[in-house]
């Protein structure tokens, strides 16, 4: 009779815009107690926007954008698409880059122009690239991040010079799915590479008061054991490559569907539309399912 019910539950799923990777995932999704969720793309929809541009130690805000928009060419991260599209804006074509690379949840580094380009948190400018921040840029990164942006240096030629920072938008749905993960008994925890004082915002706006921020990819997937071992049974709601091990992690991972591939197929469910009331309608659904079967 057990296999019925479970398909049963599957079916709807599906009529919910869930995708179930097979019936034993409703058992994990029945028991968790606690949701940790990725906040770039997930809480908010990732569709960033360039908002603060601030040039010193170079020519122009063109120059600027059009290095930076260069180098970013090469990342999938919303962060830079939000910097290639507006450096095009204001730019146009811009430059080749060459020997690009990428740390995740660090920033980028490109040759343009024969000038080494790195674009990134100032954290790892400054530990990676030793390059240092000077005072007027930091208080440019300072009130952009105070303004709930996310900012970045932009650097070559060993300086830094100047500050970008890209907004966000919070998912409508959010909070209100927040609310109903409460309802259902569950620890909502933000969890995200950005800057505290980013993730403080977001948090507030969609009514979480659990916050780690600033981690590092491999660091979420820790912070996951952490929690399992004081005894919590884990969700962890994510939707790119840099939240994949956390997602296979946790006891049950759930993936956006807009989210990269490899954090689909690290994860147990994949909610369809990206709404995270989605992912309360599932473990409402698993609760019932279950409690049919018994
Ligand atoms: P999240 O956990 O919110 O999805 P990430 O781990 O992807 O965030 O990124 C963390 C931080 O790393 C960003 O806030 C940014 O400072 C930096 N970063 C990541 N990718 C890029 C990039 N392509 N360009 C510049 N900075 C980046
Ligand atoms: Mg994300």
């Amino acid at each position: 009779a057990t296999p019925t019910a479970l398909l049963v539950g599957t079916g709807r799923g599906a009529q919910l815009g869930i995708l179930i990777k097979g019936p034993q995932v409703l058992e994990s999704t029945r028991r968790v107690d606690t949701i940790v969720l990725d906040k770039t793309g997930t809480v908010t929809t990732g569709s960033m926007t360039l908002a603060t541009v601030m040039a010193i130690s170079c020519s122009s805000e063109v120059e600027l954008l059009g290095f930076a928009g260069s180098a970013e060419n090469g990342s999938e991260h919303p962060i830079a698409a939000a910097i290639v599209a507006g450096a095009r804006a204001q730019v146009g074509e811009l430059p080749v880059a060459e020997s690009f690379g990428s740390e995740q949840g660090l920033g980028v580094s490109a040759v343009v122009d024969g000038h080494l380009v790195v674009v990134g948190r100032a954290q790892w400018l400054a530990e990676a690239w030793s390059i240092a921040l000077p005072v007027e840029l930091s208080a440019v990164l300072g009130v952009a991040e105070a303004n709930g942006e996310t900012a970045v240096v932009v650097a070559w030629d060993g300086k830094a010079r100047g500050v970008l920072g890209v907004s966000d938008v919070v998912k409508p749905t959010s909070a209100a799915a927040i609310a109903r993960f409460r309802e259902l008994g569950l620890r909502p925890i933000l969890l995200t590479g950005d800057n505290e004082v980013v993730a403080r915002a977001v948090a507030a706006v969609v009514g979480i008061d659990e916050v780690t921020a600033g981690v590092l990819p491999a660091g979420k997937a820790e912070i996951i054991r952490r929690l399992q071992a004081e005894g919590a049974v884990v969700a962890m709601v994510g939707d790119g490559v840099n939240d994949a091990v956390a997602l296979a992690t946790a006891d049950l991972g759930i993936a956006m569907g807009t989210g990269t591939d490899v954090a689909i197929e690290a994860s147990d469910l994949t909610l369809v539309r990206s709404d995270l009331l989605a992912a309360a309608d599932a473990i409402r659904l698993a609760r019932s399912t279950l409690g049919t079967i018994k």
